[in-house]
Parts: C-alpha cells; sequence; structure tokens
C-alpha cells in the first residue's frame, strides 16, 4: 500500500482546522499510520524544502512555517500520494477549486509566503524522504 507525508501546517493548526482536515482524511478512507504535534525548526525545514533552499521566496516560507507547531502524519491508502494533493487543492489557495481544503479554508497573506494550510508529498520517492526526515 502506498504511504504519503501529510502535514497541517502553522495556519492549520492556530485557526483550528485539525479535526476538519483529519476528519477530510477518513472520510477519503486513508489510514493515519502515525502523528505528532512538532516545532518545525530552521534545520528541519532546510531538508524538507530542499528544493526551495535559495529562492526568494525562502526566508518567507521559513518564517510562515516556524509560526507555531504543525500535525505531521504518516498516511496510508492507494495511489494516497497524488489523491492527498486533489485533496488539498493547487498551491495558491485563491486559485485552489472549492471542496479543496485549500480552496474552501486557505487564505491570502500581506507577506512574500503563500499560507496554505497542509502539505503533501509530491511523489513517492518524496514521500519516503520526508517520513524518515519527519518520523526519525
Ligand atoms: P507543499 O510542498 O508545502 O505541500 P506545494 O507542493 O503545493 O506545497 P511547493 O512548490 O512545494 O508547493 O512550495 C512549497 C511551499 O512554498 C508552498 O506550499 C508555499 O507555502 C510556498 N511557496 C511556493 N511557491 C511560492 C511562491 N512563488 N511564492 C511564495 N511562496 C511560495
Ligand atoms: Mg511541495
Amino acid at each position: 500500500v502506498e504511504r504519503t507525508f501529510m502535514m497541517i501546517k502553522p495556519d492549520g493548526v492556530s485557526r483550528g482546522k485539525i479535526g476538519e482536515i483529519i476528519q477530510r482524511i477518513e472520510h477519503k478512507g486513508y489510514a493515519i499510520k502515525a502523528m505528532k504535534m512538532v516545532q518545525p525548526t530552521p534545520e528541519l525545514l532546510a531538508k524538507h524544502y530542499a528544493e526551495h533552499v535559495g529562492k526568494s521566496f525562502y526566508p518567507s516560507l521559513v518564517q510562515y512555517m516556524t509560526l507555531g507547531p504543525v500535525i505531521a502524519m504518516i498516511g496510508e491508502g492507494t495511489n494516497i500520494v497524488s489523491g492527498w494533493r486533489t485533496i488539498m487543492g493547487t498551491t495558491n489557495p485563491t486559485l485552489a477549486a472549492p471542496g479543496t481544503i485549500r480552496g474552501d479554508l486557505g487564505r491570502e497573506w500581506e507577506g512574500e509566503a503563500v499560507m496554505n494550510i497542509v502539505h503533501g508529498s509530491d511523489s513517492v520517492e518524496a514521500a519516503e524522504y520526508e517520513i524518515k526526515l519527519w518520523f526519525a
């Protein structure tokens, strides 16, 4: 069975959306195999977002992702990597489709970073890397 790394970002936690997001995961029939609340550090984020280190928005991305604790989860289910990204919606919440988490719950932010509530690995390889990183 496929696994992915799922995260409720600091804005999802601070705005009280943990329950709604987990309900959507469970309604889809995905199994949550592990879950913990973590305060991300810049060091951890540099490994998680290695592809973005050095980009213009990277400092604001770190600022956003260290605003408070996140919920880190290992999810399991058939085609969960792409399925979870479909449920999340596209990166920019102002463009995400209604019915997706980002489309329904996302908000714009005045700063440079896009605050978009949730994360999901974008490939099976990325999922295994991120699971090892967050659940070492
Ligand atoms: P995530 O990896 O967080 O699940 P994603 O895969 O939809 O999101 P990525 O391209 O991996 O999007 O970007 C990671 C995060 O960096 C985004 O979720 C967003 O918070 C921020 N981000 C990405 N692109 C931009 C941008 N052009 N301007 C500002 N912030 C951005
Ligand atoms: Mg990504």
